[in-house]
């Protein structure tokens, strides 16, 4: 193996540990070591999305998918992650030293061997990793990549090297919205889009749909999330309460008619079905929130997806295979995500941004840019 960096690394850094449910401790920890067909990423950002939040709360499904992948705390948490590959071990042809990339947070274990992997859907890979669940994430400035995973690291391209924060973004929630919106609800140019939650997925999915020629509707309980919805395209937006139980009517309201697609990210079973009521007969809904403990399943109100043939689909993160055409999206300048990002952060501060999450006081995405 090649030693990292040659830049006199210390071999200890600060990482954010989640050392027990609701509590993240910032601990110096050993730089890690990589093995045969590993990498090791010298992270440069890594945000803070709201599936780290439910595993910080210990939300079932998500400390589910920390265990079935052999993650256990204490563990690093972070997975939305783009840094420089700054070692590789014996056998890694596809990255060198010196390539900067982005880590699918949803990646492939198994070196896209699967059949899912072997179809381009790597996303869902019968062994898939996610960083931070499975293994040791990105909160810290080194990150170790599986040898099962190196195969879908994505290079990025010249035109967004200065990009880091957006970039990170991708890993996950950029990457989710631009699966939800494009590859999942295909969305057409004039067609009128909800999306029920604008924080980092539901910000970008705005940006995508507005992009792509959709009458954007944005939903939130966050006035300023609505604002930064606004500047990403949003046509319109409606302020939802707490517990509102008149959601679909403002959506529909606001959309001057029923939607052609709902897209929910907040996984919050009353605003699932709150939009899923305002999908005219033969439209589309994508599911890509995920749901809080006591809250774990959508009361499906299925006679209406019945008599309507509402189509509902799941959007998980994005398929490594499918970044070129994000990247491709994002270097043509169409779409600005300085809307999505909240606010710039240190590996410090992580615990502070999860428990402003749990009030939803941040519009848009905490990005933790800095490691020292
Ligand atoms: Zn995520
Ligand atoms: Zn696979």
């Amino acid at each position: 193996m090649k030693k990292a960096g040659g830049r006199g690394m210390s071999n200890r850094m600060p990482a954010a540990v989640l050392v027990e449910f609701g509590k993240v401790e910032v601990r110096e920890v050993p730089v890690p070591q990589v093995g045969a067909g590993e990498a090791l990423v010298e992270v440069e950002a890594c945000g803070v999305c709201r599936s780290d939040w439910h595993l910080w709360r210990g939300d079932p499904s998500l400390v589910m998918y920390m265990e079935w992948s052999g993650g256990k705390l204490p563990i690093i948490m972070g997975h939305e992650v783009v840094g420089t590959v700054v070692a590789v071990g014996n056998g890694v042809n596809g990255v060198q030293e010196g390539d900067k990339v982005v880590v699918p947070a949803s990646s492939t274990g198994d070196s896209r061997n699967c059949l899912f992997c072997r179809n381009g859907l790597s996303n869902i890979c019968e062994h898939l990793w996610i960083p931070g669940f499975g293994t040791d994430g990105g909160y810290a400035r080194y990150m170790r990549v599986p040898a099962g995973s190196v195969a879908d690291l994505v290079k990025v391209p010249e035109a967004l090297q200065d990009k880091s924060s957006w970039l990170a973004i991708t890993g996950c929630g950029m990457g989710t919205a631009f699966n939800a919106v494009v590859d999942k609800a295909q969305v057409q140019p004039g067609e009128k889009v909800a999306v029920t939650g604008v924080g980092g997925v539901g910000l970008s999915a705005v940006a995508i749909a507005a992009q792509a020629g959709a009458q954007v509707i944005a939903v939130d309980v966050n006035s300023e999330a609505l604002e930064r919805a606004k500047n990403l395209g949003a046509a319109g937006t409606v302020q939802a309460e707490r517990e509102d139980p008149q959601l679909t009517d403002k959506i529909v309201e606001a959309a001057g008619g029923p939607v052609d697609v709902a897209i929910d990210t907040t996984g919050n079973p009353q605003v699932g079905v709150g939009a899923l009521l305002a999908v005219r007969p033969g439209g589309r809904m994508v599911l890509s929130g995920l749901m809080v403990k006591g809250a774990e399943t959508l009361p499906l109100p299925a006679d209406a997806v019945v008599a309507r043939e509402v189509t509902l689909r799941g959007a998980l993160m994005l398929a490594a295979q499918r970044y070129v055409t994000l990247f491709g999206m994002l270097s043509r300048g169409d779409v600005n995500l300085d809307p999505v990002i909240y606010r710039e952060i240190s590996v410090h501060q992580v615990q502070e941004a999860f428990q402003a999450m749990s009030e939803f006081e941040n519009a848009g995405r905490f990005v933790v840019t800095s490691f020292d």
